[in-house]
């Protein structure tokens, strides 16, 4: 029987590993440490490895995990950047990662969202808070009658493309490259039109050279000031000051954050009250602001493929077959 080690794993990956080990008989042990010098001595006697983590494995491990006859790494996530792949490549471990484990659940987030905003409830909120229950001055609209601009139409942009369709909106894209298979959900266009003619701008690019800072305030100039912005990609995206600018002038309408380029500072824990930056506070204060901590893609069913598809490639590899999602260089 083939033995797994699974590094970090967290309650809720469990059941979908204890179902998989089972489906495969294959013995997994789950630990809830990462990939570390000091634990990598776990792996001894396993034939295969899955991580999951960001902070960059140490130089040691590679080949620490080679001379345990171990032959590759899966990442159980997107984000590979913590792997050296010249290391890896030189003590023979091949490396994989889950590169699309639920596109709909980050595009049902950023839906969620735009919904909320289009649908005023932070203002209502703010006036119940109040106790002042008048809707007045807070009429919406409905979505089939807005256009939504999906600024890169990949996975996740393509996902919310279809479901903004099904609801009946226009929805146009930017994205250098055209995917056939979506046309029948959007029109491809250029930044400038998605910019000027869109109700609900969404974000779903890479964070790159050419992608940061895109929304600045030229580009929130040119957005309706009845529109939203929408982020559920990178918070380097955005110019975070030029976004609190646009708001505060009313030249857009409001704005759904699921990442902030300052996010390391305080996300993924319990911050404590002088680690929150200003901006964040500023934007957290405004009922048209609704800020959700880097948590678009934590649904059951990103879960279950998170686990699954990490794991089939392990055994595709021990099995001496090609993985499914092999790391290009
Ligand atoms: P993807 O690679 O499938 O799609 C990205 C698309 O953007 C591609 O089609 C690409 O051609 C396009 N693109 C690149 N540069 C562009 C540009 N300058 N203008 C327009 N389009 C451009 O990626 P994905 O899996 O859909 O991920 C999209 C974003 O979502 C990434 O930033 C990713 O890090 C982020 N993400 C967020 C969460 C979350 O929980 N909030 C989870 C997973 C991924």
């Amino acid at each position: 029987m083939k033995k797994i080690i699974m590094y970090a794993v967290l309650d809720e990956e469990q059941p979908f590993i204890d179902a998989w080990a089972r489906e495969h008989d294959v013995e997994i042990k789950s630990v809830a440490e990462r990939l570390t010098p000091e634990t990598v001595g776990l792996a001894k006697g396993f034939d295969g490895i899955n991580v999951q983590q960001t902070i960059p494995l140490d130089p040691s491990i590679y080949p620490t995990l080679k001379s345990f006859g171990i032959k590759q790494i899966t990442a159980r996530m997107v984000g590979f950047d913590f792997i050296d792949l010249k290391l890896a490549r030189e003590n023979g471990l091949t490396v994989t990662n889950v590169p699309a484990y639920s596109p709909r659940a980050i595009a049902e987030m950023g839906l969620t969202q735009a919904l909320r905003l289009v649908r005023k409830l932070g203002y209502y909120d703010a006036r119940m808070d109040q106790l002042d229950f008048r809707w007045s001055g807070l009429e919406s609209t409905e979505i089939y009658n807005l256009t939504v601009g999906v600024i890169g139409a990949g996975h996740i942009g393509g996902a919310t493309a279809q479901l903004y369709a099904a609801l009946g909106a226009k929805v146009l894209a930017v994205d250098p490259v055209h995917h056939a298979e979506l046309e029948p959900y959007l029109t491809y266009t250029d930044l400038a039109t998605v910019l000027k003619e869109s109700d609900i701008v969404t974000l779903h690019t890479p964070l790159n050279a050419e992608t940061a800072n895109m929304i600045d305030a030229a580009a929130l100039k040119q957005m309706k000031s009845t529109a939203y912005l929408i982020n559920m990609a990178r918070g380097g995206l955005v110019v975070t000051a030029d976004l609190i600018a646009a708001l505060q002038n009313h030249e857009i309408a409001g704005a759904a954050l699921d990442t902030l380029a300052n996010e390391g500072q305080f996300f993924e824990k319990q911050a404590q009250p002088e680690e929150i930056p200003a901006d964040y506070k500023t934007l957290r204060a405004m009922p048209n602001v609704l800020i959700s901590p880097h948590s678009a893609f934590y649904t059951d069913t990103a879960m279950r493929n998170i686990v699954t598809m990490g794991l089939d490639d392990v055994l595709l590899i021990l099995n001496g077959k090609r993985p499914n999602y092999p790391v290009v260089e």
